[in-house]
């Protein structure tokens, strides 16, 4: 069985692991706080008798043995490191409720055919060199010697430098890569990080897709002009453009998609003077959904009104693509498992995207992935005030091991 307060036990524990006692959790990676956290992760699963290892980019594993030692993986965890002055759930609620699931295996004897590997996955948020997802990425698709002598933190100590003093060797990171079709699956549980489930008083968010990212930047160019002398009628004012396109990105947004999320989040203006009629005006265009063609037709309408916007005003512009990132799906079968597992437990569940990337988004590109929410009060985390509730993360522990033991027989 699930247990709360073995959860409650884990996540207080790796709370105090932080160096800002005090300020939230700051967990950097290969730093004292994140050795204290792993050592503590290690000791628990050794205490149920997991075969304990770490990779070569120090991603730390808990195996527990199948009847087929052959047979690929059902892995299941989340990270450790935090952002500064961050939360005390943000990866580790995954862990926790990864190895609170290898503890109700061992409770109730269950043998599997498959492997279970609970993993701690090195640096997620890349709070430190910059650079996240380490873990993962070097398990898929292998870290570059350049990204390890490349990237470097606030004291300008490389990547390659801060692994060697935490023990690890940075030659050695091609050996992290797991090979196609040995990971049979990969589940993560992490927080939702937004307000969506608490507001609609739901406990678990069965994440269907990982969104897809475009990032635009829009240039307008219309004139300089003196503000007092220019009629209205003979401006070619760049801002009052960019402001008409900005208000119909808002409502396109608003009207693609149910879960479509449009953001103008920076703008530029010059000359930026205060009686200078505006020539130039440069702003970001960051548009997310769990589909692609979702997001392309919003696009198309974009460019569309930016385009109507600037030839009535007698204005340029240029349209430059910054970032792409295409949706990732979730496996279809695991979805199954657990709604159905939710509706017999009668847990509330909502089918949802993800707007942030996890592991789980990297983990696709290798292996069939799971990912679950739970909720985050006011929507809140990377901040001091991040909070689950405990039972939340046990009921969807209760899910995952359920998911688990489906994978593994
Ligand atoms: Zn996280």
């Amino acid at each position: 069985m699930i247990k709360v307060e073995r959860i409650r036990k884990d996540l207080e524990t790796l709370a105090q692991f932080t160096a800002t006692p005090g300020a939230g959790v700051t967990r950097m990676a290969f730093s004292p706080e994140e050795r204290q956290a792993r050592e503590y992760l290690q000791r628990e699963m050794e205490a149920i008798g997991l075969e304990v290892y770490t990779d070569a980019v120090g991603n730390l594993f808990g195996r527990r043995a199948g009847k087929d030692p052959e047979a690929p993986v059902v892995m299941i965890g989340s990270h450790i490191d935090s952002v500064k002055n961050g939360g005390p759930f943000d990866g580790a609620a995954g862990v926790v409720a990864a190895l609170e699931i290898a503890r109700a295996l061992q409770d109730m004897g269950k043998e599997t055919v498959h492997p279970i590997e609970v993993v701690v996955m090195t640096e997620e948020e890349g709070g430190r060199f910059g650079s996240g997802l380490f873990g993962s990425r070097a398990m898929v698709d292998g870290i570059s010697q350049e990204e390890l002598t490349g990237t470097f933190d606030e004291e300008r100590i490389s990547k390659a430098e801060a692994m060697k003093a935490f023990g690890l060797d940075p030659d050695k990171v091609r050996e992290a890569v797991r090979k196609p079709g040995s990971v049979k699956a990969f589940l993560e549980l992490h927080i939702e990080q937004g307000p969506v489930l608490e507001s609609t008083g739901t406990k678990i968010g069965i994440v269907e897709s990982i969104v897809g990212i475009r990032t635009f930047f829009v240039t307008i160019y219309g004139s300089a002009d003196h503000a007092g002398t220019t009629p209205m009628n003979m401006r070619r004012d760049a801002l009052v453009a960019a402001s008409r396109v900005i208000t119909a990105i808002d409502g396109i947004a608003r009207e693609a998609g149910e879960n479509t999320v449009g953001t103008v989040g920076s703008i530029q203006v010059k000359p930026g003077s205060n009686n200078v009629v505006p020539a130039e005006v440069r702003f970001s265009i960051d548009l997310r959904d769990g589909d692609n063609e979702v997001i392309e037709r919003a696009t198309a309408k974009i460019k569309q009104v930016l385009a109507e916007v600037c030839e009535a005003a007698n204005l340029t512009y240029t349209w430059e693509e910054a970032l792409s990132v295409p949706p990732v799906a979730t496996e279809a079968k695991i979805i199954d498992i657990v709604a159905e597992a939710a509706q017999r437990k009668n847990i509330s569940f909502r089918m949802m995207p993800s707007g942030a990337g996890h592991d789980a988004m990297v983990m696709a590109r290798l292996a069939p992935v799971g990912l679950l929410f739970v909720p985050s009060r006011d929507g809140k985390s990377h901040c001091p005030e991040e909070w689950t509730d405990y039972e939340d993360i046990a009921l969807g522990a209760e899910l995952y091991l359920d998911a688990v033991l489906a994978l593994a027989q």
